[in-house]
């Protein structure tokens, strides 16, 4: 059975800092393309303001969350609260605090940071990743799932960003990536602000053809989401997107709302 994708659940706003436009903002644009549930997934903050850049601070937290709650009380259809994580062993309690903490709906995990034996912080999106790098990268994901504190995968292709080659490294990383989601049964996820971002090789950074190719054959569960970062992105694509994914046969499930939790229709 294949579902149209209904929902949005990788959405951002003002609230880290390289998106725009207000919570609400995304609610009514969500309501105009007609979708039944909408999930926030702000970039998760770190304690000791690691990766403070790209992150609100800390202390913004209680803001961004009563935002979403609020709009939540008058939407026309489910609002989830959530956060994308980017998953490091050493946080591990304060991720744990935040999954048990019964605040949020869903927690996404998204690797778009490796760090290397020389403690260099390197990313596909503005590095080049070299052969030894895509082991790093799927061992920071494969820590990221074990811990069960994650709903799904964000954008399991983003290595693509910042390696040209479709090689056998590459694709042995795609196998591994799949697997855990397999295994796991976390559902990886469709992508589609890669469109919005720089080319690589004459591509999109991602989604990456050859990486969903794989899900497809391997029959891994997949969810489609923007990553919106401004409210005009929250659905121009989506169309597009789910047509080129129905096109591959990767195996679509979608999320179910239930309060506190994300659950999964897997047809
Ligand atoms: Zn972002
Ligand atoms: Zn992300």
């Amino acid at each position: 059975m294949a579902f149209t994708a209904d929902y949005n659940i990788h959405t951002h706003s003002h609230y880290c800092g390289h998106g725009t436009g207000e919570v609400h903002d995304y609610v009514e644009e969500a309501s105009a393309w007609k979708l039944g549930l909408l999930g926030f997934s702000e970039h998760c903050p770190f304690p000791d303001h690691f990766l403070k850049r790209s992150r609100m601070d800390i202390s913004m937290m209680p803001a961004y969350e009563a935002d979403v709650r609020e709009v939540a009380k008058t939407a026309p259809f489910p609002i989830l609260l959530g956060y994308e994580c980017d998953y490091f062993t050493k946080y591990h309690d304060y991720f744990k605090d935040l999954k048990d903490s019964g605040r949020l709906d869903y927690l996404v995990t998204g690797t778009h940071f490796i760090i290397r034996p020389d403690g260099r912080r390197v990313t596909p999106f503005s590095d080049e990743l070299v052969k030894e790098d895509l082991w790093l990268y799927y061992k920071q994901m494969e820590e990221a799932v074990s811990t069960g504190f994650f709903d799904f995968i964000a954008h399991p292709d983003l290595f693509m960003a910042g390696y040209a080659g479709w090689d056998a490294g590459a694709q042995a990383l795609a196998r591994d990536v799949i697997q855990l989601s397999l295994s796991s049964g976390l559902p990886l996820e469709v992508n589609s602000n890669g469109l919005h971002k720089p080319q690589v090789a004459g591509r999109a950074p991602y989604p990456h053809e050859g990486f969903w190719r794989l899900a497809s054959e391997l029959g891994a569960p997949a969810v489609i989401s923007s990553d919106a970062h401004k409210p005009g992105h929250l659905c121009a694509d989506r169309g597009m997107v789910e047509e080129w994914a129905l096109g591959l046969g990767i195996k679509l499930v979608k999320p179910v709302f239930k309060p506190g939790r994300l659950e999964w229709d897997r047809g």
